[in-house]
């Protein structure tokens, strides 16, 4: 057989789906981070009639070449809560703001096989988003980011995840120095509300796609 981590991943992608679907996702399967980019510009977005589009954290989201296709794109309001330009103070006001968007994408820090996303904010944007306002939501989901259950999940973010993003983040947090979780008090803390969504209220309303591939963290 040619690829056979791509066909294991395969199987078991697809099973997720259907988990996913009976938790009231909408699911879509993409080969690669491009193919995903695709799905959502022709697909996705088309569907859902999104004019005013935002984002949250993911570099999921960089990897499939949405955020450079999406930011150019004549014709859409972009809410563009990556850009660096902002002041402190405009960035909080556009991610307010970005709560209130057609069609908000984002990633997922894990998700299980029993069909739950389960995610850890810093700020709370994203999990905000997911919970509710946005009218719909696309998260990303590489490979890498299915757990069994929830209690991996937890064990996923906060041993691995969290501190390789404070690490990405350049923050001044413990973990950044002994790559292990101190439950810190730092200032700087990116782990602050955790989120399972556990079904898409109402249903459809938040779009899971997953990925054939290892993506971010
Ligand atoms: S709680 Fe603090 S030490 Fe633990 S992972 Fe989060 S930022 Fe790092």
């Amino acid at each position: 057989m040619d690829h056979p981590i791509d066909h294991y991943w395969q199987l078991r992608l697809t099973a997720l789906k259907k988990a996913l679907e009976s938790n009231n996702f909408e699911v879509f399967i993409a080969n690669s981070a491009v193919d995903a980019g695709h799905l959502v510009l022709e697909k996705i977005l088309p569907k859902a009639g999104a004019r005013r589009i935002s984002w949250g954290g993911s570099m999921t989201f960089i990897a499939t070449g949405l955020y450079d296709a999406l930011k150019n794109m004549p014709n859409l309001e972009i809410l563009d809560t990556f850009n660096k330009a902002l002041s402190p103070e405009d960035a909080l006001e556009l991610r307010r703001q970005s709560l209130l968007v057609d069609l908000f994408i984002t990633g997922a820090n894990a998700v299980t096989e029993t069909g739950e996303l389960v995610n850890l904010d810093m700020t709370g944007n994203r999990v905000a988003a997911i919970t509710f306002g946005p009218r719909h939501v696309v998260v990303l989901v590489g490979r890498n980011k299915l757990v069994p259950d929830l209690e991996t999940a937890m064990v996923r973010i906060k041993e691995y995840a969290a501190p390789a993003n404070a690490m990405r983040l350049d923050k001044k947090t413990p973990c950044v120095k002994t790559s292990v979780c101190e439950e810190c008090k730092s200032p700087d803390r990116i782990c602050n509300t955790w989120s399972i969504t556990q079904k898409s209220f109402p249903k459809g309303r938040v779009k899971v796609v997953l990925i054939n591939e290892s993506l971010g963290l």
